[in-house]
């Protein structure tokens, strides 16, 4: 072999020039800690299995690798498969990382859980894995999406949470996040930050795809039994790019396998209201890491807009910039209206309702398929299911 392996991040947390560490001088000690710990313990016997264990009997993995056959059908090729995250207790691939992320704040002997949420999909997954192993937990969300997303904040506070209200910004996710750090710096000693995506300083991207690579893991071995080889190319929607890392990483060496993410075109890439981050933006530091993100000419945050919740964030995780950069992974991107379509197509062809979100990598399958081979395998990273979204059928005069 002579291509160079993809060994990142380095010792300093980057990802080519990406990642690192903008924070504030009392969260650097918390974030060495975390990186000291997370090293020793990843090895660890005790805490392998028990990752294990509660990933097979509290998640339900491995999740099936299922053949798409009436989709297959109505595009005539190539022949598509779902990594079904979908069939997750609480029905996304998030409940991966907060399940990892618990066992090590557990084992830092932290008593104390924050998140930040947007669409409250990561809140939930982290007042989940609190409520089942009883610590507190404090959910930072923005007044608009709690006002959007009341489901979800039933839930978290069902589950024993207390959440938070951001009223600062635009009261959405990025300001949540804001607040999210700022309660960290404030009890760094006993508080635990569990973050959602492949996002945030340095060791968060590298924790949060390891916890994640479990889906890349399942996915070529399922591959390899099913298809007697790794699929042709991978498919995975990105928000900060956490679903996709996960599927992806197992085969960033494997140069055979075409990577695709897809990025939320919202009402269009020329509109200025969409999230597509790589295909619009530019590097600059946002929440504590170095990345592309949309921002103005004053240097500004531009409120990303999709029809998902869960891709609406301005900026992505480091690692995603460096595959960009090197070419590694090719970035698409999918309007509203092409995700609405393939959410009711999909829902209609397989009896399977995918999250909008997912619905993004969906809608550029079926917008491109005629660009692989009628034999070619592909494997779509099915993130989570929709009924979470059924209120936007309603919002957008679908139903
Ligand atoms: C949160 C979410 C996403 C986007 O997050 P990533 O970190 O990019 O994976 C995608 N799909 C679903 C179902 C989600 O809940």
């Amino acid at each position: 072999m002579t291509a160079k392996k993809h060994k990142i991040p380095d010792k300093h947390g980057r990802f080519g020039p990406y990642g690192g560490r903008y924070v504030p001088e009392t969260v650097i000690y918390a974030l060495d800690e975390l990186k000291r710990e997370y090293r020793t313990i990843k090895n660890d016997k005790a805490f392998r299995s028990e990752l294990k264990a509660l990933f097979a009997d509290y998640i339900g993995r491995p999740s099936p690798l299922y053949f798409a056959e009436r989709l297959t059908e109505y595009l005539k090729g190539p022949q598509i498969y779902f990594k079904r995250e979908d069939l997750n207790h609480t029905g996304a691939h998030k409940i991966n990382n907060t399940v990892g992320q618990i066992l090590l704040a557990r084992r830092m002997g932290k008593e104390r859980i924050i998140a930040e949420t947007g669409a409250g999909q990561h809140g939930l997954a982290t007042a989940t894995v609190c409520a089942r192993f009883g610590v507190e937990c404090i959910i930072y969300m923005g007044e608009e999406d709690i006002a959007r997303q009341a489901p979800n904040v039933k839930k978290m506070k069902l589950l024993g949470a207390e959440v938070r209200p951001v009223s600062s910004g635009s009261k959405t996710l990025k300001d949540a996040t804001s607040e999210a750090l700022r309660d960290w710096v404030t009890n760094v000693r006993d508080t635990f930050y569990i973050i959602g995506s492949v996002v945030g300083p340095d060791p968060y991207p590298m924790i949060v795809r390891d916890f994640q690579s479990v889906i890349g893991k399942e996915t070529k071995a399922q591959s390899k039994r099913i298809l007697g080889a790794s699929p042709d190319a991978i498919i995975a929607c990105v928000g900060g790019g956490s679903n996709a890392i996960g599927i992806f990483h197992q085969f960033l060496n494997d140069k055979k396998v075409k990577l695709i993410g897809v990025e939320a075109a919202g009402l269009g890439l020329r509109s200025g209201k969409h999230a597509a981050t790589l295909s619009k933006g530019k590097p600059g530091v946002l929440h504590g890491s170095f990345s592309y993100l949309i921002y103005d000419h004053d240097g500004q945050i531009i409120l990303p807009h999709s029809i998902s919740a869960g891709l609406d964030y301005p900026g992505i995780g480091p690692e995603h910039s460096w595959l960009y950069d090197t070419g590694r992974v090719k970035y698409g991107s999918t309007t509203d209206k092409e995700a609405m379509r393939a959410f009711k197509l999909v829902s209609r062809l397989e009896g399977i309702i995918p999250a909008m979100e997912t619905s993004h990598a969906l809608g550029w399958l079926i917008k491109n398929s005629k660009d692989f081979k009628k034999s070619a395998n592909i494997v779509v990273c099915l993130s989570g299911r929709g009924d979470k979204d059924m209120p936007i059928l309603e919002e957008y005069g679908e139903l």
